[in-house]
């Protein structure tokens, strides 16, 4: 069953990107497969959003134009409600170092960048438990 069959269920996605480019890809190829998305272009606006929307996963680009990813990480887990969304780094960063700051910022992932189209929407409804689309 694709998340597009599963209507509210465990589909919202908040994109903290500020890059304007792949913030377009990222929305298209998760809407092309029933995801909604919820989209910040700045650590602050997505700390808001994820407050207020409490979205089902969070995407979250480390070079932002105010505070950097690890700042939003930072605070985003040592809140009470928010740090169980599943919270995944998406960075060009090599994937050692990578992995590093997902383990010491207690996120739940990371995904290269660039993205690779096809698997992403895979890799994020995983990340939800939600059937691959
Ligand atoms: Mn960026």
């Amino acid at each position: 069953m694709s998340p597009r069959e599963m209507p509210g269920k465990r589909r919202t996605v908040l994109l903290i990107e500020d890059n304007p480019k792949n913030a377009r890809l990222m929305r298209r190829v998760l809407e092309r497969e029933g995801f909604s998305i919820l989209h910040a272009a700045t650590g602050e606006e997505g700390i808001e959003i994820a407050t207020e929307e409490e979205p089902d996963l969070i995407l979250l680009d480390l070079g932002l134009p105010d505070v950097d990813g690890q700042t939003v990480a930072a605070y985003l887990k040592q809140d009470e409600t928010l740090a169980s969304i599943p919270l995944i780094v998406v960075t060009a960063w090599p994937s050692e170092a990578a992995r590093e700051m997902v383990d010491a910022y207690g996120c739940e992932g990371y995904i290269g960048k660039p993205i690779d189209t096809r698997e992403f929407p895979r890799l994020i409804a995983n990340y939800l438990d939600i059937p691959s689309p």
